[in-house]
């Protein structure tokens, strides 16, 4: 039987049945916005022979439009209670796999040898639970699984600090780690009306497309992350304030570090762009005891 899974009653009574309530803490806001979910599968780039992450089916709502692309979807659901649900919505579609696991637990590499073929085009696409957005993108960028591109909703102030560049105000941690691995775009944005319940914030749907080159080099690409973190760890103080005290080096150290390279010794972290981030980096590397 196929569900409209957009229609509010029809959601509705498929979660009663199943005496679930939407918890908060879990990010639990599906979406029944008809036009929301094909859009996203259509411009996620999943192609008929490739295969799909999910991340936090719900009810299904976007598996359905993924399963009608895909030729695999695996989709890991934290929540039990919704297994009964899921096994009523996705009844029938024989290329979706549903994992009852935290995806923040979940060995992806195993996960993605467990269900997809050798070779086979692989892709992310997942309204996220916004509360884990960060490291669930840390997780997905560093796992290993060469996934060529995270179609995301995210909150729309995750979505600019995620497609910012270093060097603008917007940039983060999170940027660099996003810019060193790849081409990042804001698709579209999606109002709190398109989810029941709504959320309190505004959303955006991001695509997040693998490179096949950093676009810098480093000498040491985990130093080079270090390094990032640590330039952006006390957001108001100065970079060289938070080179220092988390990566154990001088200040005198890093000042010249600094100045070698033509910046202010009181230069913040979201001035430095990516080549002047990785240059830092090199000079430090040189420097650690
Ligand atoms: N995809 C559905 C939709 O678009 O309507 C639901 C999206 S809802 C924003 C996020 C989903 O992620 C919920 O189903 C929630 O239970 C699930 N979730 C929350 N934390 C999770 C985790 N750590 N691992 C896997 N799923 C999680």
């Amino acid at each position: 039987m196929e569900y409209n899974l957009t229609d509010i009653t029809t959601v509705r009574r498929l979660l009663s049945a199943a005496g679930f309530t939407f918890s908060k803490a879990l990010g639990q806001n599906f979406i029944t916005d008809p036009a929301v979910c094909p859009k996203m599968a259509a411009l996620s780039g999943v192609g008929p022979a490739d295969g799909v992450l999910e991340i936090g089916p719900g009810v299904g709502v976007l598996t359905v439009e993924l399963a009608k692309t895909a030729k695999t979807v695996v989709t890991v659901e934290l929540d039990k209670r919704l297994l009964p649900v899921l096994a009523k919505t996705l009844d029938g579609k024989t290329n979706v796999f549903v994992e009852n696991a935290d995806v923040m637990k979940t060995d992806l590499r195993a996960l993605a040898e467990k269900y997809f073929a050798p070779g086979q085009k692989l892709h992310v696409c997942a309204n996220l639970p916004y509360y884990i957005t960060s490291p669930v993108l840390m997780r997905l960028l560093g796992c290993g699984v060469p996934f060529e591109s995270l179609t995301l909703m995210v909150q729309k102030e995750a979505a600019d600090r995620i497609t910012a560049k270093l060097g603008q105000r917007d940039a983060g941690a999170l940027t660099a780690a996003v810019e060193y691995y790849a081409n990042a775009e804001t698709l579209f944005y999606v109002n709190a009306g398109s989810f029941t319940p709504p959320p309190k914030v505004n959303s955006a749907v991001i695509r997040l497309t693998r490179r096949t080159e950093p676009p810098v080099q480093t000498k040491d690409e985990e130093w080079f992350f270090r390094t990032v973190k640590a330039a952006f760890a006390h957001r108001r103080k100065t970079a060289a304030n938070g080179l220092s005290g988390e990566l154990g080096l001088g200040r005198q150290a890093v000042a010249d570090a600094l100045s070698s390279l033509g910046l202010p010794p009181d230069a913040r972290a979201e001035t430095l762009d990516m080549r002047q981030m990785a240059a830092l980096a090199d000079r430090l590397y040189d420097m650690r005891g």
